[in-house]
C-alpha cells in the first residue's frame, strides 16, 4: 500500500514514505487526504529514519538556506525549489530581564512574532503545505483561520501566483482582517465562530477541489510546525531545552514540535533527553486545559469567549494527541484569563522589547503562573513559543497601557509635562509600597 515518493532529484531522494493513520496505521499515498478510511483517525506523514540517518547531518543543514527549507529533508515535499519567502529561523532570545522578573535562570523566547512575511507561525506551516499543494496540482487554495492563518495563506498564494479564497469569523480583529485583503485573495467573513467556519470549509473541500492548507492538506501542512522545533535545537547549539512553554489551539504546533525534538534524537542530530511540554490556553476557550485539569482522556468541545482569538478553537482536531504529549512529559496544560492575557502582553513588551499579540500574552501569563506554582523548575533552560505580533491584536490593549503625553512644541511646555509624569510615577511607586 505504501508508495513511497522516489522523485531522484539531483542524487537527492525523498525521504517521505507516505500517510500514515495516527489510530489504526492504515498506510496511504501522499495526497490530499487527511482522514483514514477504516477508522476516520488523523493521517500523518511519515519518513524512512534510516535514510535520513545517512544522508543528513549537522554541516548539511547549515550548509541550506537561512529559512525552514534547511530542514527539507524532514518535510513532506519533492522539489528542491519550494516556495521560500525566507520563513523560519526567527530569533531565539535569551531573556534576562524576563527571567529575573520570574525567578528562572535560563530563559529563551523564540520570536515567530517577527516570522516572515506575515510575523505569525502560521507561514511555517502555510510555507509547507503551499509548496505541496502547487506539487499536488492544485491552483486554488484556502483555509478555514483564525486570523494568521488566512494573513499567511493569502500572502504566500500571492507570492507563488495561486488563486486564493480563505474563510475567517466575521468578528476577526481589524489587522487580521486588513492584514489579508491587502494580498487580494477572496475572504469570506462567515458570521459564526471559528468551528463554524471549519465545518462549512470542510463542506467545500469536498464540493470545489481547492487544496484548503488545514483541511485535505493538514498532514503537509502540519509537518511544518515541527521547525520550531529543529530551529530551537540547532539555536541552542544542538541541544534540547529542559521545558518548553507553547499556546495551544488545535493542539497540532505543540504536538509538531515535540515530533520534531523526536525525530532530531531519532536520527543523532541532538542527544536524547526528556523535554517537558507546557501548553497554555485562555481561559474563554480552554477545551484543553479542561481535560488536563479533570485528567480526562478526551476534549469536551466548548464555545469561545476570549480576547486571545487566534488559539479560540472550540473543537480542537489535536487536543487528545496534545493532552498525551503534555502528559508523558511531566508536563502541564494551565490557562489565564483575559486581564491576565493583556499583562502577559505588557510584561513581555517591558520586560523585553517584543510586541506579541493576545495569544503571546496568554503563553506568558501561563509561563508565569507555572513558575508562581513551582510546576517549572528555576533550574531548568525553559523556551518560551511566542508566535504572533501584536500589531495585528492592538484592540486588545487599547486603554490599559496609557497615552503619550500631549504637548506644545515648546520648552516649557516638555519640562512641565516631564515634571506631571515624574510626579504620577511617584505616586505609583507610593501605592506598590504602601
Ligand atoms: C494558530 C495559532 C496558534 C496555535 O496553533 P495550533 O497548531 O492550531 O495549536 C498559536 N498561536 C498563534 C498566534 C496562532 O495563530
Ligand atoms: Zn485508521
Amino acid at each position: 500500500m505504501t508508495q513511497a515518493i522516489t522523485t531522484q532529484n539531483q542524487g537527492k531522494i525523498s525521504t517521505v514514505k507516505g500517510l500514515k493513520c495516527k489510530e489504526c496505521g492504515a498506510e496511504y499515498e501522499a495526497k490530499a487526504i487527511h482522514v483514514c478510511e477504516f477508522c476516520f483517525g488523523p493521517l500523518e506523514v511519515a519518513y524512512d529514519y534510516d535514510a535520513l540517518r545517512r544522508s543528513v547531518t549537522r554541516e548539511s543543514i547549515q550548509a541550506g538556506p537561512n529559512s525552514i527549507w534547511r530542514y527539507r529533508a524532514f518535510l513532506p515535499v519533492e522539489t528542491e525549489n519550494p516556495i521560500d519567502v525566507g520563513t523560519g529561523m526567527t530569533p531565539l532570545v535569551r531573556a534576562n530581564r524576563l527571567a529575573r522578573r520570574l525567578g528562572l535562570k535560563k530563559l529563551y523566547i523564540k520570536n515567530d512574532a517577527v516570522n516572515m512575511p506575515t510575523l505569525s507561525f502560521k507561514d511555517r506551516v502555510v510555507s509547507v503545505a503551499l509548496t505541496r499543494a502547487r506539487e499536488l496540482g492544485f491552483t486554488t487554495v484556502s483555509c478555514a483561520s483564525t486570523g494568521n492563518l488566512a494573513n499567511s495563506t493569502a500572502a504566500i498564494a500571492a507570492h507563488a501566483g495561486l488563486d486564493c479564497c480563505v474563510f475567517i469569523p466575521a468578528d476577526l480583529e481589524a489587522g487580521k482582517i486588513l492584514g489579508t485583503l491587502i494580498y487580494g485573495p477572496t475572504v469570506m467573513a462567515v458570521q459564526g465562530n471559528y468551528d463554524q467556519v471549519n465545518r462549512l470549509c470542510c463542506e467545500v473541500a469536498n464540493t470545489q477541489g481547492w487544496g484548503f492548507v488545514n483541511i485535505n492538506l493538514r498532514p503537509y501542512y502540519s509537518e511544518g510546525s515541527k521547525t520550531l522545533g529543529y530551529e530551537v535545537a540547532e539555536q541552542l547549539g544542538w541541544e534540547l531545552p529542559d521545558h518548553i512553554v507553547a499556546p495551544l489551539a488545535s493542539g497540532s504546533l505543540f504536538t509538531k514540535i515535540y515530533k520534531g525534538f523526536q525525530e532530531f534524537i531519532k536520527v543523532g542530530l541532538v542527544a536524547d533527553k526528556s523535554v517537558r511540554f507546557s501548553g497554555a490556553q485562555a481561559e474563554g476557550c480552554s477545551p484543553i486545559a479542561q481535560a488536563f485539569r479533570e485528567n480526562r482522556d478526551f476534549v469536551q468541545p466548548v464555545k469561545p469567549s476570549t480576547i486571545a482569538k487566534s488559539i479560540a478553537i472550540g473543537n480542537p482536531a489535536d487536543g487528545i494527541y496534545a493532552l498525551e504529549v503534555a502528559r508523558k512529559t511531566g508536563g502541564n496544560i494551565e490557562s489565564v484569563n483575559d486581564a491576565e492575557i493583556i499583562e502577559g502582553m505588557k510584561l513581555l513588551a517591558e520586560t523585553e522589547g517584543i510586541f506579541t499579540e493576545t495569544a503571546g500574552g496568554t503563553t506568558i501569563a501561563v509561563l508565569k503562573k507555572l513558575v508562581e506554582a513551582g510546576k517549572i523548575d528555576p533550574e531548568e533552560t525553559t523556551v518560551v513559543y511566542i508566535t504572533g505580533n501584536g500589531l495585528k491584536t492592538q484592540e486588545a490593549v487599547q486603554g490599559y497601557i496609557g497615552e503619550p503625553l500631549t504637548i506644545e512644541p515648546k520648552l516649557d511646555s516638555f519640562e512641565r509635562a516631564l515634571e506631571r509624569s515624574r510626579t504620577l510615577e511617584r505616586l505609583d511607586w507610593q501605592q506598590v509600597l504602601v
